[in-house]
């Protein structure tokens, strides 16, 4: 593929923290509709990577090319805007809200929760909450309290919440942490759902969950890729075994 064919493409990727490279000559390359995950030892640089897709953090070198627009000297506003969606390890839902408004609030007209309750419920929102709410298995909750719902059902309400953004690509931060096994199933077969619309690009510990979703796995390793490939073909790298089991 040309780097046209790419929705994102990370080419020699550098940040440095007083000198010490926390993502070092990184490249990263994603295909519409693929779910990647990017797996690695603790400090591997996999959270700076989402941050400086995001524009929380600044390059100190490199390029972010996505759907062909150079994302790395963006506001992180105007990136969201351009179609990244990221989602952090903590739900950061209002909590005296219901499922229903929590999504309305989302919806891409409304600049803050305020304006966008006093927008009267005209059908375009209404549909469109439904359909996330059915996407995250909480279309029979919609009026209840989001601080009801349990933590499993906080992490779908807030990738609800940037779905309804209708993100090109959705960033995801270890999104099944403290996942009950049954909802860890449910939170992957929503992840399939979404690829029809969706790129996905997720850090995840959890093996069994990688096996689930990834189409293809990064493993990050003091900043840079260390593999990529299917999860059977990382796993049985041999720089991939000496990280993981030589220390
Ligand atoms: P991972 O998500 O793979 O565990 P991180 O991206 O969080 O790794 O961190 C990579 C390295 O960069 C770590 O050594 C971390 O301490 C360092 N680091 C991350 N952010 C900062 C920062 N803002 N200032 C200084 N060092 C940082």
């Amino acid at each position: 593929p040309t780097n046209n064919d790419f929705i994102l493409a990370v080419e020699g990727l550098t940040v440095s923290f007083d000198g010490f490279k926390a993502v070092n000559d990184m490249s990263l390359y994603l295909e519409p509709q693929e779910i990647r995950v990017i797996i690695g030892p603790n400090g591997a640089g996999k959270t700076t990577v989402l941050d400086l897709i995001c524009g929380k953090t600044r390059a100190t070198e490199g390029s972010i090319k996505f759907k062909g627009k150079e994302l790395s000297k963006m506001s992180e506003h105007k990136i969201v805007r351009a179609g990244v969606g990221r989602k952090f390890q903590n739900p950061s839902i209002y909590e005296d809200l219901s499922v229903f408004e929590n999504l309305e609030v989302s919806f891409p007209r409304g600049r803050s929760v305020m304006g966008a309750l006093a927008f009267k419920r005209d059908a375009e929102v209404i549909n469109a909450v439904e359909e996330v709410a059915r996407t995250i298995f909480l279309e029979d909750l919609l009026d209840q309290p989001a601080a009801l719902l349990s933590h499993g059902q906080k992490q779908w309400l807030e990738i609800g919440m940037l779905l309804i953004q209708k993100p090109d690509l959705l960033m995801l931060d270890e999104p099944v942490a403290g996942m009950s096994v049954a909802e860890r199933k449910k939170t992957a077969e929503l992840l399939r759902v979404i690829t029809k619309n969706h790129t996905v690009l997720v850090i995840e510990h959890d093996m069994q969950f990688v096996g689930d979703i990834a189409d293809r796995v990064t493993v990050m390793h003091q900043g840079k890729v260390l593999s990529e490939g299917s999860l059977e073909k990382v796993k049985a790298d041999p720089k991939v075994i000496e990280v993981y089991l030589g220390h």
